[in-house]
This record gives structure tokens, sequence and C-alpha cells, in this order.
């Protein structure tokens, strides 16, 4: 019997590629809502909505109609990429640029009704893993299985640098690490579904963990 798995966490945590492996072991359809709040983001600061020093919340609202999202499965990479009004971001919405700027943008109730929608709509059939910071609190807070993955900040943030080095990306360590406790700090303390554990979410604490030993526990969880 298919069921609903939701995954939630900080930033970097691992989330998206256990959340992808498991989608394939277990033939599921994967969702990454992280993508999808980057990629509402993503259209803003291109309208420049969204700057360093610019964070227009009224343009932003009044503009929420004009983006359409959709998901399209990549054979080759294994998993779905985000398109925004029919052009793949995939690549774009991980520059370190748009991470500074995502979380502001996710604190707008707005944005958050928008995509919490969407992602319900995804989900309405079971068979789905979706990761994200309010999936089993708030997007399906009746999911048979939740996980809440955690790490310590320095190993997530190690990790994200490796991710960007890995694809070209010049960025220096310590903006990397300020980026992930910036977001921690403003994802928790939102006042609309900040980031908090699910009462009846397990907790997996990766730091020491591969990934073969995380799917290991996570599908015995999920075989019982
Ligand atoms: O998962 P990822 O790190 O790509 O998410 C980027 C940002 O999007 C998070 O730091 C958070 O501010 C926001 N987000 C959210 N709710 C979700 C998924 C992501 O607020 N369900």
């Amino acid at each position: 019997k298919k069921i609903t798995i939701a995954i939630d966490g900080f930033s970097s945590t691992g989330k998206s590629t256990v959340a992808k492996g498991l989608a394939k072991k277990l033939g599921y359809v994967y969702v990454d809502t992280g993508a999808m709040y980057r990629a509402v983001t993503l259209y803003m600061m291109r309208k420049l909505f969204v700057t360093e020093t610019n964070f227009n919340k009224e343009s932003i609202i009044r503009h929420l109609p004009f983006v359409s999202l959709r998901f399209k499965y990549n054979e080759e990479k294994g998993f779905a990429e985000i398109y925004l009004n029919n052009e793949n971001v995939e690549k774009e919405i991980r520059y370190l640029e748009v991470s500074q700027q995502v979380s502001k943008v996710s604190t707008i109730s707005e944005v958050r009704k928008m995509l919490v929608k969407q992602q319900q709509e995804m989900g309405k059939e079971k068979g789905v893993v979706m990761d994200g910071r309010d999936i089993g609190t708030v997007v399906f807070p009746n999911a048979e299985l939740k996980l809440f993955m955690t790490a310590s900040t320095e190993k997530r943030a190690q990790r994200r640098y490796d991710e960007l080095v890995e694809r070209g990306d010049e960025v220096e360590f310590e903006d990397v690490l300020k980026n992930v406790k910036d977001r921690d700090y403003m994802d928790s303390t939102r006042d609309d579904s900040p980031l908090i554990k699910a009462d009846d979410a397990i907790e997996i604490d990766n730091s020491d963990m591969n990934l073969e030993e995380q799917f290991d526990k996570i599908l015995k969880i999920v075989n019982d």
C-alpha cells in the first residue's frame, strides 16, 4: 500500500538526497518544495522586487499570479526538474544569491498559501515523498511517515559548499556557513508555519551516517 512520506528539517541536512533516493527505491514521486520557494524568489529577483537592498512585499504579492511552476521528469538525472513559466531553472535557483533571499520571501503568507495548495494537489495521490520545512506540520499533517532530519551546522555548510563547488559556483565557505545559519534562524522564527518538528515525526541525525546507512534505517521504518 502506498503512503505519503514527509521529510522536514533545516537547510542542507541532506533531505533532498534522501528523498530522491527513497522515491527511486519505492517507485514514488519526489517533490522538492524548496525548489518551489526558490523559483518564486528567482522570479521576484528578476523583477527587482527583491534585491540586496530592496524587499517589496506588496509587489511580490501582486505578481504571484504570474508565477507558474511545473515539475518535469528528467530521465537522465532521475528526478523532476522545476520549470518557472516554462523555463528550466533547476540550476539557477541553487545560486547562493537566491539562497540568500529565499527565506525572506518564504515568510510571506500569500506565497506560502499558494505553494502549499499546489503541493497538496501534487500529493493527492499516495506514493509521494515530499521534502521541505512544513510538510509534516502544514502540507500533510496526516502523512503516514514523517521524518525530521538534523545534522550539525558545520557538516551542513560543508556539504552545501562541496555541492556548489562541484557544479562550478565560485563561493567562499564562510558565506555558505553564514547563509545556512541565517536560513536556520529565519525559517524557525517566522510567524507563518515556522520550521518545527511535528510531534509524530521521527528524528534522524545524519551527521555521522552515510547515505546507505540512512536508507537502511528509513526503509526499516517504512517496512514496519
Ligand atoms: O530546501 P531548500 O533549502 O532548497 O529550501 C530553500 C528555502 O525555502 C528554505 O530555507 C525556506 O526558507 C524555504 N522553504 C519553506 N518551506 C518549505 C520549503 C522551503 O519555507 N516547505
